[in-house]
């Protein structure tokens, strides 16, 4: 049986693999508009990277990573050994905690120093079962601004978050925008007490994971997809009724600066997104109609802690990322199609094979002037060079025979008015411009 790509996996065929070119095209612009510039780290990272910058406790680690073994010790492995801390590499689960340490490691932030502002694009793995708009290898784009804690950087990425969705196409008004706090590491630990007691209230109505997070990290129950947990936590105390002064006098500014800038949002106090590092603002956005329960096609937050967490100094941050199949969903569901890859200025059709070196020297020519050129290769009938010329859609096509080849010439088709003229051989890339 023919092997198949592995599950949980997709293949970017070519006209998807142009549009997600341009998708991160339209991110660079985007986000280079509000200083953010490019920075690729590698897929694979240390797991202790993951262990301590997103948490054990989380779903992602504990759960959905995928190890990165190299042969020498799969075998050191299954002899009974151990492998070194530094050997043992998992797969990027998501983007932050690599771009964070990039940061920490090359000291991107000296003291004293402005933010700096990076963005990133490419594929993350989580070991998560198969369905639509959850896979086991998907592309993020992020963004994340290390440095401040004003929060005028977490209005700026969450405005410019919506403005990218804006620029490829997804109806803003089929996007729901979700915004909470979650507090700092002074209140929220009085809150997650709090919490906590409010489950042991409520254990007979809750599920065991719940119960069994409660004791790990009693926020997580927020994101229980059971319909009994999720009643129980509705009525659960609110992080935004217990915030400190500073996270409620900051998430105000976060609101105020959205409200100026015309974004409109609903807060969602039972936000707490799956990762452990997030501190003050978390935000979500939602695709409302078309995508089914998959339907979260961005979120992000603030990370003052994570760069402590992973070795470096005190730097406060703040991030997101866009899931890009999640984008095409919607975006299809809008009834986009992805624009054709192919694209040809000039077919050079020969009439038999003693016009190919002169079709082939033809092509080469309109080439290096700047055209994209093609020809064929299987010496098809002229009819048949006619209908590849149709399929691959192309603009012109340049008929070379005996007749041609001994005057210096080409019969030249307009594909789309049908117009036939002898162009000499050196006139036709002047032609090819319409
Ligand atoms: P997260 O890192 O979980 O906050 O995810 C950020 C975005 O990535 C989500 O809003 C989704 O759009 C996308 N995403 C996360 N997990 C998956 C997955 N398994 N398959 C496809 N897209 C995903």
């Amino acid at each position: 049986m023919a092997i198949k790509a592995p599950e949980g996996t997709r293949d970017l065929l070519p006209d998807e693999a142009l549009f997600w070119e341009q998708f991160k095209r339209s991110a660079t612009d985007v986000f280079g508009r509000c200083g953010y510039v490019l920075i690729d780290t590698p897929i694979m990272e240390q797991t202790e990277l993951f262990v301590r910058g997103i948490g054990q406790a989380t779903d992602v680690v504990s759960k959905e990573m995928f190890t990165a073994i190299s042969g020498e010790n799969l075998k050191t492995l299954l002899d009974g050994g151990t492998i070194k801390a530094k050997s043992r590499l998992s797969l990027r689960p998501e983007g932050t905690a690599g771009v964070v340490r990039a940061v920490v490691q090359h000291d991107l932030v000296p003291q004293g120093a402005p933010p700096v502002k990076l963005m990133y694009a490419g594929p993350m793995f989580r070991a998560e079962r198969p369905q639509k708009g959850r896979q086991r290898q998907f592309n993020q784009i992020g963004i994340e601004c290390l440095g401040a804690n004003d929060s005028a950087v977490d209005a700026e990425a969450i405005v410019m978050c919506m403005r990218f969705f804006a620029e490829v196409g997804i109806p803003a008004d089929n996007m729901r925008l979700l915004l909470n706090s979650m507090g700092c590491e002074k209140c929220r630990p009085t809150y997650r007490e709090m919490v906590r007691e409010y489950m042991e209230q409520h254990s007979d109505e809750l599920c065991d994971t719940c119960m069994t997070r409660a004791e790990v990290n009693p926020l997580r129950a927020f994101d229980c997809k059971n319909e009994a947990c999720a009643t129980v936590m509705e009525n659960a105390p609110k992080i935004t009724d217990h915030l400190c002064d500073e996270c409620r006098e900051h998430y105000a500014q976060v609101k105020d600066l959205l409200d100026s800038a015309g974004v409109q949002y609903v807060e969602d106090a039972s936000l707490v997104r799956g990762l452990d590092y997030y501190t003050r603002t978390v935000f979500e956005v939602q695709v409302i109609d078309g995508m089914g329960s998959q339907n979260a096609i961005g979120g992000g937050g603030r990370y003052d802690k994570l760069a402590e967490e992973v070795g470096g100094r005190a730097t406060p941050g703040f991030g997101f990322a866009l899931g890009y199949e999640r984008c095409v969903l919607a975006l299809q569901a809008a009834g986009m199609e992805f624009p054709a890859a192919q694209h040809c200025d000039l077919f050079v059709a020969c009439v038999d094979s003693s016009a190919r070196a002169a079709a082939f020297a033809l092509s080469q020519a309109c080439r290096d002037s700047g055209f994209a050129c093609q020809m064929d290769y299987q010496q098809r009938s002229l009819k048949s060079q006619f209908k590849l010329a149709d399929k691959l859609c192309a603009r012109f096509v340049a008929v070379l025979g005996p007749d041609e080849l001994a005057a210096g010439v080409a019969n030249l088709r307009d594909m789309h008015t049908h117009e036939e003229q002898q162009v000499i051989l050196s006139e036709i890339p002047g032609k090819l411009s319409v």
